[in-house]
């Protein structure tokens, strides 16, 4: 390990390693550090991605692709199912992946464009000198080390503590994260060529159990439930009620938990030489909780501007803010549209959820736009035209800017 570079990462994840490469692909020194011993292990995740999306960042391999998806069931409360293509409900899930290795495979990424990749080494601080961070201290193999450099980037997960060294407000409160639990199981059954959502205030609060095929009969079984709405159980709990009523002869071989952000956008994820990406950034979506895309994207984006920003020997706030604006303009705006939507529907009763499933059942999904989806539901109910009329004047802007 060097003791200077122009980039230090800190944390890799798809937002870490994304913004390595870049930044190593346009001739940046990059350090990349993780504090785990593995890449991309132990999975915190659905595993669930957009392909479209997906493929602007990565060629898909089948080693890491375990399950390419035709669609979503979506279940209501009553069982009412909504059934959509994929190309529609692709925006969040295409492909679920085998992370442990998709991880793995983005950092060797950034290792081949040029980047130092070392594991098991935690950053424990910054270096803030004048105002400006200079670097981050280390602890290597149970050694200290201060690596300084122009530029940090905080890609350091929900458990960010960088942004906060810096003095950046990352804190969330309940009502903004989503406490999951998740079983990999065999035995369940289920169509893998399909993703399954369940919906229901008694059996996921203000969230939804979701199923993914992995392949070769497993599945991802999990639950997110507003940390604000869990009341006296756990998303264990519930996602244990779930698979005891629906799967009781499944066997479970993995478990897995952990949180996403849900607030939507925080104000600020810059500061003087430095940049957070990812869920370190608050850039999860709130209404699905996927964040893989929205980390790949702020990673690239976060990767220009510190290229941009040192080639021009000026790393300060008002420079990183190019950034700011490039990633608010573009996932920015998708994470503002699902905030409305989430405000709205963490407060849907079980009867207004079966409801909504009742008004879509005679849509057909494989010729729709947002737009015409979002008509329809607001045709069957009035009430809801009013509760998210702040994203109906988006969507028909973005779409009438689209057209133009
Ligand atoms: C149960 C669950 C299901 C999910 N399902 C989906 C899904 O289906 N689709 C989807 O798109 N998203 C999903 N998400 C969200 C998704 O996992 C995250 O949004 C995504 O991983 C964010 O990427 P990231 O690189 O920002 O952070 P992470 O992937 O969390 O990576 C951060 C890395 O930083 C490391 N790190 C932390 N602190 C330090 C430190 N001090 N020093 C060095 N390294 C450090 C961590 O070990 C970690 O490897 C899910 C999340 C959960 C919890």
């Amino acid at each position: 390990m060097k003791d200077y570079y122009d980039v230090v990462v800190v944390g890799a994840g798809p937002a870490g390693s994304i913004t390595a490469k870049t930044a190593a692909e346009k001739g940046l020194s990059v350090l990349l550090i993780e504090k785990r011993q593995e890449i991309g292990d132990p999975v915190r995740c659905a595993e669930g991605v957009s392909k479209v999306w997906l493929r602007k960042h990565i060629n898909p391999e089948s080693r890491w692709i375990c399950a390419d998806v035709k669609g979503s069931r979506i279940f209501s409360p009553d069982g009412t199912m909504i059934e959509m293509a994929e190309e529609v409900a692709g925006g969040e899930v295409g492909y679920v992946l085998e992370r442990k290795l998709f991880d793995r495979v983005l950092a060797y990424e950034s290792a081949k464009a040029g980047a130092q990749v070392f594991v098991k080494t935690r950053a424990t601080g910054l270096i803030i000198e004048d105002d400006f961070v200079k670097g981050v201290r280390l602890m290597h193999w149970g050694q200290e080390y201060d690596v300084r450099c122009k530029i940090v980037i905080g890609a350091d997960g929900i458990e960010s503590k960088v942004g906060r060294w810096a003095g950046i407000d990352t804190s969330l409160k309940p009502v903004n994260i989503e406490t999951c639990a998740q079983f990999l199981m065999s035995g369940t059954g289920i169509d893998q060529d399909y993703c399954y959502f369940y919906l229901g205030n008694e059996m996921a609060p203000s969230g939804y159990v979701w199923i993914f095929p992995k392949g070769g009969g497993l599945a991802n079984v999990g639950i997110g439930i507003l940390g604000s709405k869990s009341g006296k159980k756990t998303a264990f709990e519930y996602l244990n009620d779930f698979v005891a009523d629906k799967y009781p002869d499944a066997r479970i071989l993995e478990v897995d938990v952990g949180g996403v952000p849900v607030s939507g956008s925080i104000e600020r994820t810059t500061a003087n030489g430095l940049m957070l990406v990812g869920d370190a950034a608050r850039q999860s979506d709130p209404i699905t909780g996927g964040g893989i895309i929205n980390a790949m994207e702020a990673g690239r984006i976060a990767g220009e501007v510190a290229c941009n920003a040192i080639s021009e020997d000026d790393v300060s706030v008002e420079r990183l803010n190019e950034y700011e604006e490039k990633w608010r303009s573009t996932i920015g705006l998708e994470i503002d549209n699902s905030l409305v939507v989430k405000n709205v529907f963490i407060n849907f009763t079980d009867k207004e959820l079966d409801g909504l499933a009742h008004s879509l059942q005679d849509v057909n999904f494989s010729s729709m736009s947002l737009l015409d989806l979002l008509y329809a539901l607001f045709k069957a109910n009035k009430k809801l035209l009013w509760d998210l009329r702040g994203l109906f004047r988006n969507v028909v802007k973005n779409e009438l800017d689209f057209d133009h």
